[in-house]
């Protein structure tokens, strides 16, 4: 049998979603064909216009992190080497919530790197090492059906900036286009309608910035100003490889960030503390501002279509996209990597093409906690679109509020906390009695 009816898979974009997947995938199939509609080269991390989001802070919270090394064994450590750097939040990070700052006691810890040195460290461990291989500058446009149409059979390629048209079979065929995703089209093109996607939409925008990182260092490594519902504005500085920082500005609704230099340190100066300007007096900027206003939460419910074709999964944010504040796009992704090895563990690859629904069911469990939280929070903001919290939603939200509370001062609330807030563990573990008992002693 041709290596494309027996062991080829193609993953449409190289994101770290589609890149982890096609890692997944290539311990099963003979060959995994990554295709990638923007010029990637091996040479050093640069920017890329297909993933834009990458000029803003990308923090890898510690579950995703432990998913990619069990996914990549060693990457961490390439990350460091990289000038990635792991920190403690709130013990090494000043964080002002929606409450009160937070005491410096151990919460969950977070990698930050660029999204672009992210990026070429897990091409480097992936692309070429195994199966993998990687076809740039080919932008997908379309599904190819199998005859009988119960089967994806491919996809359809443009060739950028020559226009050559060609196609591309393969018995399984992820999806990982992100935030621009088309896949609803493609698939009602073949004859699959899903659902319309649910929406929340908090109206955040970013606007961020590159600076040299100061040498004196303070006493904390990172800080992050939260807003809160009356000054929907706030303010993020990571450490990132290059001896940089990487300063983001947030704002909902009217209180866009801008990107005007001026105006842009004015708003620096109009959160809810003056640490984030303070830090920033002196220090070199390396870049101007750029902004980024498509920040909805946005989940399409493929696993809840009527009928689905063989030899199909969508992952990543082509599947759900998180209001980015929350810094859960990567870890989610990685999960979904996870799932997809599991369910292609010990299955041929004819069978893991026949069993694209259940991978698809598994896909989206993995991103429940993380819409639970983003679409809870964001619901607090009277700005935000979307259904609004009943009784019941109101109550966990004013519960929420306690935890919040005691978090900031109580280190065992603090613990809990973090761990449901970097998906270590599930919402659920903030209804413990340990942390009930604080939590219901404070006023939300
Ligand atoms: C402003 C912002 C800040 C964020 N901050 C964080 C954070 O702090 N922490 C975190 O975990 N997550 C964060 N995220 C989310 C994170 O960026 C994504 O969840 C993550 O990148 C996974 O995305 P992906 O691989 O699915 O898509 P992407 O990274 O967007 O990659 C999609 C790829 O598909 C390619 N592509 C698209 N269409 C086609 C096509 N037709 N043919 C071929 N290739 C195609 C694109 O060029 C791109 O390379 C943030 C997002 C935004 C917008």
């Amino acid at each position: 049998m041709a290596v494309d009816e027996t062991g080829h898979a193609v993953v449409v974009g190289a994101g770290v979603s589609g890149l982890l997947a096609a890692h997944a995938l290539a311990r099963r199939f003979e060959q995994v064909t990554v295709v990638e509609r923007d010029a990637v080269t091996d040479g050093p991390a640069e920017f890329r216009a297909g993933v834009p989001q990458s000029r803003h802070v990308h923090i890898l919270w510690s579950r995703g992190l432990q998913a990619l090394e069990e996914l990549v064994p060693g990457v961490g450590a390439d990350l460091e080497a990289a000038g990635a750097a792991v920190i403690d939040a709130p013990s090494q990070m000043r964080w002002l919530s929606p409450a009160g700052w937070f005491a410096g006691v151990p919460g969950a810890r977070y990698l930050s790197v660029s999204r672009e040195v992210l990026e070429s460290t897990l091409r480097r461990r992936i692309v070429d090492r195994s199966a993998v291989t990687l076809m740039s500058r080919q932008e997908a446009t379309g599904l190819l059906p199998a005859p009988g149409d119960t089967a994806v059979s491919g996809v359809r390629l443009r060739e950028r900036g020559g226009g050559r048209e060609s196609t591309l079979p393969a018995s399984l065929v992820v999806v990982a286009t992100g935030r621009s995703s088309r896949t609803a089209e493609w698939l009602l093109r073949l004859g699959y309608p899903v659902p319309a996607p649910e929406r929340v939409d908090a109206h955040l925008g970013y606007s961020s910035r590159y600076y040299r990182r100061p040498v004196a260092g303070g006493p904390w490594r990172a800080m992050y100003l939260q807003g809160n519902p009356e000054v929907p504005r706030g303010g993020v500085i990571v450490p990132i490889d290059g001896d940089r920082w990487l300063v983001t500005l947030i704002g909902q609704g009217e209180h866009q960030p801008p990107v005007e230099e001026g105006a842009w340190l004015a708003f620096a100066s109009s959160l809810r503390s003056p640490e984030l300007s303070a830090a920033l007096d002196g220090a070199e900027p390396l870049t101007d501002a750029v902004a980024f206003r498509a920040t909805a939460n946005e989940w399409t419910h493929f696993e809840r279509a009527k009928r689905w074709p063989r030899g199909l999964v969508v992952t990543g944010d082509a599947l759900c996209r998180f209001n980015p504040v929350y810094g859960h796009g990567m870890t989610v992704a990685a999960l979904q990597a996870q799932a997809i090895a599991e369910q292609a563990a010990g299955r041929e690859p004819a069978e893991i093409a026949a069993r694209a629904r259940e991978t698809q069911r598994a896909v989206a469990r993995c991103v429940k906690a993380a819409w639970l939280i983003a679409t809870g929070e964001d619901a607090r903001y009277p700005g935000t679109d979307g259904p609004k919290p009943g009784r019941f939603g109101r109550l966990q939200q004013d519960y929420l509020a306690r935890v919040l509370v005691a978090a900031n001062t109580d280190p065992v609330a603090c613990e809990a906390f973090f761990a449901v807030l970097s998906l270590n563990r599930r919402p659920e573990a903030l209804l413990t009695p340990r942390v009930a008992v604080r939590a219901t002693r404070r006023r939300a």
